[in-house]
């Protein structure tokens, strides 16, 4: 099936309307017309080539919701007309302890991206949900429950379960204390989530720019981080901070507010980071932990909590093409708090 998409072309050059096949239906799988789209920072991170292994054209896009228009004839759970979603992997080998457990997200032979991974039988390249339409097997297809905005859903594919699975990891709940660094796509998901789980929860943001926002979603208070007086105050008061800053960043001014036991779980920065001392890690015996996305059980899990609990994230819905702005908007944090694409505004 020939559909129609955005791509990045180069490192330098700005997305533009790519024209590309998506895969004639196998019988385990669901095709889906896209109706809706969210900006992630990891689409940037890819199309700039920031993590090295993008390989050109690539359609960017992993927060994808839409509607089923066609099943191969071995699909179980779905039917034409069905609200569904898709998130950052498309398939996994189904076979090790880890997709056994419902983490597909650590499968041992690596996941396969919704862009920018390999077909598993093809070995032709995943392209994203900047684009009219897809072709996912069924297992890696989300429900998206009745009642939620279908237009508000999408960032909960990426930011929204990126930020639920370590709440969850880590058995946040009522009483727990969660910092949240970096009020953006994740950061802001990250707070709401916390919110909905009943922990106390602190945004840690570099100015107070975004002090009556982090309120708004439900935070209890925010940190300024580059106010070195109030973050002495606030050592050790934390069980868990999710840190969602996108680039190279120093984590020593954030190790002391950690609780004996704490952990910062890195969930944005991909490579490098400023050289952390291990002097707070060993004195404090606190932990330092990466985490990636989620698995679909939890996913399908985090879609159910928030329509059951109204939790939705702040969207700015924009045209396709007007990405490239967005990307720009991104880089330099002005986004309140995730772009999501109408996909109604790319021709067909
Ligand atoms: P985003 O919307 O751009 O938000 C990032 C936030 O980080 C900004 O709003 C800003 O918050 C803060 N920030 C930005 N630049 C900073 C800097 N130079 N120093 C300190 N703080 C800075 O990005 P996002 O979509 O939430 O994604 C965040 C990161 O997570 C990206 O690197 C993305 O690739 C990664 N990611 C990882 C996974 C995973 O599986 N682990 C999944 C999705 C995304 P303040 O203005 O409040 O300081
Ligand atoms: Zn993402």
């Amino acid at each position: 099936m020939k559909t129609t998409g955005y791509a990045a072309f180069s490192t330098t050059t700005p997305l533009a309307p790519f024209v590309f096949e998506r895969r004639a239906l196998r019988p385990n799988d669901v095709a889906m017309e896209i109706l809706f789209c969210g900006v992630c920072h990891s689409d940037l991170h890819t199309a700039h080539n920031d993590w090295g292994w993008t390989t050109y054209p690539i359609v960017p896009g992993h927060e994808i919701v839409g509607r089923v228009t066609e099943v191969g004839p071995d699909v179980t759970r779905y039917k034409v007309g069905d609200a569904v979603a898709v998130g950052c992997m498309v398939d996994s080998c189904m076979e090790c302890d880890q997709c056994h457990n419902g983490e597909e997200q650590l499968c041992r032979e690596g996941n396969t991206g919704t862009y920018c991974g390999l077909d598993r039988i093809t070995h032709e390249p995943t392209q994203g949900g900047y684009s009219k339409h897809l072709v996912v097997r069924e297992e890696f297809v989300l429900r998206v429950p009745d009642g939620l905005d279908l237009s508000r859903a999408a960032p909960l594919l990426c930011a929204g379960i990126t930020t639920y699975s370590p709440l969850r990891t880590w058995n946040v709940g009522p009483g727990s204390r969660v910092g949240v660094i970096g009020l953006g796509g994740l950061g802001h998901m990250a707070v709401k989530l916390a919110v909905g789980l009943g922990a106390d929860v602190t945004v840690l943001s570099r100015t107070t720019n975004k002090e009556a926002d982090a309120l708004a979603l439900g935070a209890d208070r925010l940190l300024v981080s580059s106010d070195d007086g109030a973050m002495s105050q606030a050592a050790s008061g934390f069980d868990l901070i999710i840190d969602t800053v996108p680039v190279k960043h120093d984590l020593n001014p954030y190790m002391p507010l950690l609780d004996v036991d704490g952990t910062l779980v890195l969930v944005g920065q991909v490579g490098p980071l400023a050289e952390p001392s291990t002097v707070p890690l060993i004195l404090g015996r606190r932990r330092i932990a990466g985490s990636p996305i989620g698995g679909i059980r939890e996913t399908q899990e985090m879609l159910d909590l928030c329509a059951k609990k109204n939790i939705l994230p702040d969207c700015e819905m924009i045209r396709m093409d007007q990405i490239n702005e967005a990307f720009e908007r991104m880089e330099h944090a002005d986004v309140r708090y995730r772009f999501v694409i109408d996909m109604a505004s790319l021709p067909a």
